[in-house]
């Protein structure tokens, strides 16, 4: 079946999305271009900016793949002060940006959701209730996700990773503290919590395959998420995960793939919001540019103080832009005018997919 035949479908089967995933360079133009449009008609060719802080890298978790694992000895480990993540907070609405994301490592106790809770209350202070707060703070208990989204925050990202029970415990140890039921069902309490609940999946994992792709696709759409932000795998060599370096897809090759699901992503859930993730940015300069144009509508620039961004790195080759430039603003207006969108500066990008969702329960 042609690529136009596909595209015109009203549902996609998964044989459908796999034929999506194989398509050529020439073709995969064809398929961007329709993402593109798709995005035009459902959000708007807007940009929305999120102003991001990786407040801390200390984490209980032990990912397979990840460069702050617990049991990574080699990061010198930190945690912003509040003062530092106010001061950065302050930086964000100073550069216009309407929208924050706290990030940091898994830790679940009495201590840190209280202090979580009381960051959240002076951020809120501090800009009169008018930044949008998103959290991306792991796995935590209904309570505390119901507290921290009654004190102001109201977006949460939670990646699943890989939505194939199987090659989860393939990229985490299987024990208490890594669980994909658990996963999942923190993904479902976040939504019962009235958060625009964000998820997403990293591609060209070792052993992963273009039916646990697909498969992740539809796992996204049951879930019927808000945001997405997914990006290509890149290795990092103080993990377990690197062993299997010999088994990776090119870069390039995870790269495209990344670029197909964020266009299949659009075409499907047309009104959600998508992130160009820094990963896509690693492996191609033009990365977030390509990412707009296959039908991203959100960039997540770094505003963590630099000298706490070098320790918090998830896969190596991080790029070391500083985000905090004046040059590296130009930057962003020239990938976002480049892909043919706007920035929505004053705007805090909420999901329009979550939107629509209230509305329709009114
Ligand atoms: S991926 Fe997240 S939860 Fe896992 S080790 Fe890294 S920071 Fe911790």
């Amino acid at each position: 079946m042609s690529i136009k035949n596909i595209l015109n479908k009203d549902n996609f089967s998964k044989d459908d999305i796999v034929n999506l995933l194989k398509l050529n360079e020439n073709d995969s133009n064809e398929l961007y271009d329709f993402a593109y449009q798709t995005k035009k008609k459902y959000v708007g060719n807007f940009t929305y900016l999120r102003a991001l802080i990786e407040y801390s890298n200390i984490c209980s978790k032990n990912c397979l793949y990840c460069g702050i694992r617990y049991g990574n000895k080699n990061v010198t480990r930190y945690t912003m002060s509040d003062e530092e993540i106010l001061e950065s907070v302050s930086y964000a609405m100073d550069n216009q940006y309407s929208s924050i994301v706290i990030q940091g490592g898994e830790i679940e106790s009495k201590k840190h959701t209280e202090h979580i809770n009381d960051l959240i209350k002076k951020i809120m202070d501090l800009s009169e209730g008018k930044i949008g707060i998103t959290l991306s703070l792991g796995e935590q208990s209904y309570d505390t996700y119901r507290l921290w989204r009654q004190s102001g925050a109201k977006r949460y990202l939670l990646r699943i990773e890989s939505s194939n029970e199987e090659l989860f415990y393939k990229i985490h140890n299987k024990n208490e503290n890594h669980n994909f039921q658990k996963r999942v069902e923190c993904l479902k309490m976040l939504k019962d919590s009235d958060y625009q609940v964000g998820t997403g999946i990293m591609i060209g994992l070792p052993e992963q395959t273009l039916d646990h792709l697909a498969d992740d696709v539809f796992f996204m759409i049951d879930l019927d998420i808000d945001m997405i932000g997914m990006g290509p795998y890149i290795e990092h060599i103080d993990t377990p995960l690197f062993e299997k370096r010999e088994m990776l897809l090119p870069l390039n090759e995870r790269f495209n793939l990344s670029l197909k699901l964020i266009s299949i992503m659009r075409i499907f859930m047309k009104d959600i919001n998508i992130a160009a993730s820094t990963a896509m940015q690693t492996i191609d300069s033009e990365g977030k540019e390509k990412a707009l144009k296959a039908g991203a509508n959100i960039l997540m620039p770094n505003i963590t103080p630099l000298q706490y961004k070098e320790n918090y790195k998830l896969y190596e080759n991080k790029p070391k832009f500083d985000e905090l430039s004046n040059e590296f603003m130009e930057n962003i207006k020239k990938w976002v005018s480049n892909a043919g969108d706007i920035i929505k500066f004053d705007k805090h990008g909420d999901s329009i997919h979550y939107k629509n969702k209230q509305f329709k329960v009114k």
